[in-house]
Parts: structure tokens; C-alpha cells; sequence
């Protein structure tokens, strides 16, 4: 494509400076159209540094370019392409090599591109990854042995070896998807919990922007995805090996996910009152429950990242707070589920926009539709039933 005519406009009063798309001639004046201070400004050359040609070069390559302005770190264009999304695939692909990252935005239409230097990627300390794993283990044998099953070491091994599994899983998904995708995350980070369950369950960091909607949509739901079906069958045997108590001995759970109660009736028939809990079992209702608390469509979590790749900033933002809002309230007419303090976590941890993909314009492909629709079914089936 055809070099576009440069400009570099220099501001009479502040020290004001840019380079935009222009045919104006060398001294000709720009009246009142500094940015910064609002006064005249005038061409000063009608030529490109080279720290700008590059990029500019990158996004001609791709687009055809219908303006341009510079800032301080970045190159705002305004631009077009008969099939935005991949020419920005392929712009991305360049400019990586070359340092710099391209982010769309805008709707269909009136395409927006903003290029700016590669961020740093900066690698996490693994004995911190470690260090959280083995306290993990630890917090989770402890649960197991005081607060679930009673002095019984190999029990309460069985289910701190069984989470572990299940929530190393979740996060291996994620980890998978973000190879696939070209995303740098983090290994995960075990979090250990001083309480009866022993953990909140495990997260990996994303490092590097996510590039399409597409991958969003992946990074988020292959974790919960991965998690939930190695707790399915495990959960499974677990009730195989758990005994009804006739008559009733000591409290039940106080609820039970929903596929978790389906199991149950498999299982026995019926949904006992209460039973001898197998470690595997009690493990997957853990880890169901933690899929459900991930897999809320809100704010950063791995449902929200989902529901991102589906919908605007503004909707996802309008989602979340009312899926917070909603979820504090319903703990007014049901205490005893824990949905309450999700609602509270949701609200008080994501206030702001969630950023989205690189390429937010976009529409999502088919597939990656229907792996959206899949998560939410999954979710439904992890939600939380009072028992009794
Ligand atoms: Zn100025
Ligand atoms: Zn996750």
C-alpha cells in the first residue's frame, strides 16, 4: 500500500509536539490544534522518525490507513480492511517479532488501531508457585484430619491428595489454552485456606494481553471445564464408597451442588440424610463448589473472562455488579448457602472495565460460542441446593 503523506506539527506556545497524517506543506500554521494547550500549531518537517516508520510500515502492511496521529508511547490510527479480523491476526503475528503490540477497538465499520511498544514480560519466582503447593497440601490434610474425618490420617490424605488433583487439573486447562494461544501465564498459585475445606482453590496469572476474543473465551473456561470433568468421576466412586446413615447420625452438608445431588441419585436412589462421606467425595464437592465460584460470569474470574468474549465492556460491567448485587441479596432469603459472600467478594474485587482482547471488535466464531454455552450449562449444574 501507498505511503501516507506525513506531518510533524510543532506547537507555537508549549513544547507540544506530534506527527500525524497530513499534506500540509512545511510552515504552513494548524490553527488551535494543540492537544495539550489548545493553541496553533505549525508543520515543522514532513518527515517520519525511524522509531515510527516501523510500526507505521506494520499497520500499512495490514490496513489501509485513513489517518494517523502520534502521542507520547503510541500511534492512533483510524483504519480499514475488508476482513478486520484477519488482518489483524497477521498484524499481530508482525508486530510481535518486532516488538510492538496492536490492540482494535471500535466498532464494525470505524476501526480503531493503537500500537505501542511490546510490555515487558516479567517471569514470576517459582519457589513462590512451590511454597503455596506444599502449604496447600498441608492446609488441606490438616482440614481433612480435624474438621472432616476425624483423626483418620490415610482419609484425610485421600482427600487433600484428591482436591489437589482436581484443582491441579482446573489449572492445567488454563494452561493449556494459554499455549495454545500465545498467551504467557504464570504456574498456578495453590491458595491455602485455614478452614474447613482447607483452600480457595488455585489461580494462574496471565502475563501477556490476550489476543482474541476467541482465546478469551478459551483461557476462561477450559480451567473449570478440566476440573469439573476429572470431578465427576471421581465424585462418583467417592458416593460408591460412601454409606448412607440409617437412622441419621450428626448434620448433613448444608447443600449440595446440583450434578453433586443428580449423583446421589444415582447412587442410593435417593438423597440420604446423611452419610459416612467418602474423602473423594467430599473432595468433589469441594472442588464443584469451587467451580461454581469460578465460573460466575462476573468481573476476572474465569467465568468472567467467558462472558467477556461474549459481550461489550459496559454489559460485562452492567453483569457483573448486578450479579454481585443480586447474589448479596439472595443471601437474605438463604443464609445458609454461601452465594452471599460471592456477591460481596464480586463487588468489592472488580470495579473497574475488564479490558478484553487485543482484537475487541470482531465478532466471536461459532465454536467458541458453543464453548460458552457448554460453561454456563456446567455452571448451572455446580449451583448450590439447599439440603433438606
Ligand atoms: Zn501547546
Ligand atoms: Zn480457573
Amino acid at each position: 500500500m501507498t505511503k501516507p503523506p506525513v506531518a510533524r506539527l510543532e506547537c507555537l506556545k508549549c513544547k507540544y509536539f506530534d506527527y500525524r497524517m497530513s499534506a500540509r506543506e512545511v510552515g504552513e500554521l494548524v490553527p488551535g490544534e494543540c492537544p495539550q494547550c489548545g493553541e496553533d500549531m505549525k508543520v515543522a518537517a514532513r518527515e517520519l522518525p525511524k522509531r515510527l516508520a516501523e510500526p507505521l510500515a506494520l499497520v500499512a502492511k495490514h490496513f489501509k490507513i485513513s489517518d494517523f496521529v502520534t502521542s507520547k508511547d503510541r500511534i492512533k490510527f483510524e483504519v480499514a480492511a475488508p476482513n478486520s479480523k484477519r488482518s489483524f491476526r497477521s498484524l499481530l503475528d508482525d508486530s510481535k517479532q518486532k516488538g510492538y503490540l496492536p490492540v482494535m477497538r471500535g466498532r464494525e465499520g470505524e476501526l480503531r488501531l493503537i500500537m505501542m511498544k511490546y510490555p515487558r514480560v516479567s517471569k514470576g519466582n517459582i519457589a513462590v508457585n512451590l511454597l503455596l503447593l506444599g502449604a496447600t497440601f498441608l492446609t488441606t490434610f490438616v482440614a481433612g484430619y480435624y474438621w472432616i474425618f476425624d483423626g483418620k490420617t490415610l482419609y484425610a490424605a485421600l482427600f487433600s491428595g484428591t482436591i489437589m488433583l482436581m484443582l491441579g487439573t482446573h489449572e492445567l486447562g488454563h494452561k493449556i489454552a494459554a499455549w495454545r494461544n500465545g498467551v504467557e501465564s504464570t504456574l498456578p498459585y495453590f491458595i491455602p485456606a485455614p478452614t474447613m475445606l482447607g483452600t480457595l482453590g488455585a489461580v494462574i496469572r496471565i502475563k501477556s494481553p490476550i489476543p482474541t476474543k476467541e482465546a478469551l473465551v478459551e483461557l476462561g473456561a477450559s480451567g473449570p471445564l478440566f476440573g469439573f470433568l476429572v470431578a465427576l468421576p471421581l465424585t462418583a466412586v467417592g458416593l460408591m464408597l460412601s454409606k448412607p446413615e440409617i437412622p441419621p447420625v450428626g448434620d448433613s452438608l448444608p447443600f449440595f451442588p446440583a450434578i453433586f445431588v443428580m449423583l446421589q441419585l444415582l447412587t442410593f436412589g435417593h438423597v440420604p440424610a446423611s452419610m459416612t462421606i467418602n474423602p473423594l467425595a467430599f473432595a468433589g464437592w469441594v472442588m464443584l463448589l469451587v467451580t461454581m465460584f469460578n465460573l460466575l460470569p462476573a468481573g476476572q474470574l474465569d467465568g468472567g473472562h467467558v462472558a467477556r468474549g461474549v459481550m461489550s465492556r459496559e454489559r460485562h460491567y452492567g453483569l457483573t455488579r448486578a450479579l454481585g448485587l443480586s447474589l448479596l441479596l439472595f443471601g437474605l432469603f438463604f443464609p445458609q448457602l454461601p452465594l452471599w459472600i460471592f456477591g460481596l467478594l464480586i463487588l468489592l474485587l472488580f470495579r473497574g472495565y475488564h479490558t478484553g482482547a487485543l482484537d475487541d471488535v470482531s465478532k466471536l466464531s461459532k465454536r467458541q460460542k458453543s464453548l460458552a454455552a457448554v460453561t454456563f450449562i456446567v455452571f448451572l449444574l455446580c449451583l448450590p441446593i439447599p439440603s433438606g
